[in-house]
């Protein structure tokens, strides 16, 4: 079977990805950390989602060891601060990055979530980043429906190259109305938090018996159950953080995983979209 692939930011790249979110807060797990980026990338999880919160940088630095000597085979996203989102900060945020990433260009840079800034503002010193050659592309994260229609009517908006957002087989909320408008107009959806943290977010979701019994019909775990429901959705990649090299193999095993309709009513009748607009789940 053929591993599932997005059309994103112009190029065919794996529907899974990696996250990093709490790497780089212990120096004794750093070697660990680094090892399992690395393994997921030799395992075909190229693309790696960091940002300058994660760990105060120290996650971007964790990312920039892993892939010291084969940037050419990755794909880097990170986040800028809110607070940083406009003029001489963002430029400032973003040289911060890139050094602590060990690269001269971030793929795709991300305005983390909205703040003081105006969507212009930050559009515009998006744009003159990647003027510089310093990022590839912008996007955003935590942006609901009303935003996007907004950033749709801001100077340059419609160059945004994905959303970032909360999306798990136990929150649908963006099945209403932000996940369709992005597929009509071709933005990428990165679903964070697609095992939902390990079940933190929502007990017993990986230990669900119809999740359970999806991942029995198929021979694998109830993770990679979560995450091929989630890249089964057009437009939609997954970015799980993994700590270990045995979580990042499984991940990228999921890649492989095709449900069924039938596995996919089974889980539709367990875990149903909430069928009304709800607020974006953020964590
Ligand atoms: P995830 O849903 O990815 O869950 C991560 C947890 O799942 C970790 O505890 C990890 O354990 C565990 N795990 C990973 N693989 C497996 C597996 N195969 N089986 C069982 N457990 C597994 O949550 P995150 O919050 O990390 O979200 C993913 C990424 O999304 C973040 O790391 C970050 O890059 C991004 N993000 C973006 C946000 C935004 O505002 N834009 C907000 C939150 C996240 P272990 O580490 O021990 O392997």
């Amino acid at each position: 079977m053929t591993d599932s692939s997005i059309h994103f930011c112009g190029q065919s790249l794996p529907a899974i990805g990696q996250g990093t979110w709490y790497m780089g807060e212990n120096r004794a797990r750093r070697r660990q950390e680094v090892a399992a980026l690395r393994a997921g990338i030799d395992s075909g999880l190229t693309l790696i989602d960091t940002a300058e919160m994660y760990a105060e940088g120290g996650a971007e630095q964790v990312v920039g060891e892993a892939i010291r000597g084969q940037r050419d085979k990755v794909f880097l996203v990170s986040k800028v601060y809110p607070w940083n989102a406009g003029g001489r900060q963002m430029a400032n945020a973003c040289e911060g990055s890139l050094r602590r990433l060990e690269t001269e260009v971030i793929d795709l840079y991300l305005l983390h979530w909205r703040g003081d800034f105006t969507l212009a503002e930050t559009v515009e010193a998006m744009q003159a980043l990647v003027a510089q050659g310093k990022i590839r592309r912008w996007g955003v994260s935590n942006l609901d429906i009303e935003d996007m229609h907004e950033l749709w009517q801001t100077d340059g908006g419609r160059d945004c190259a994905a959303n970032q957002v909360l999306y798990h087989l136990a929150s649908r909320g963006i099945e209403h109305s932000l996940l369709p408008w992005c597929q009509s107009q071709a933005i990428p959806v990165m679903a964070y938090c697609p095992l939902a943290q390990a079940g933190r977010l929502r007990s017993g979701l990986l230990a669900h018996p119809q999740v359970q019994a999806v991942a029995n019909a198929h021979g694998v775990t109830p993770a990679q159950v979560l995450l091929a429901w989630v890249i089964q959705h057009q437009g939609v990649m997954a970015i799980p953080k993994a700590a270990t090299i045995a979580h990042v193999e499984e991940n990228a095993a999921a890649l492989q995983l095709r449900l069924t309709a039938d596995d996919l009513a089974s889980l539709e009748r367990a875990f149903p979209a909430p069928g009304r607009k709800v607020a974006l789940d953020v964590v």
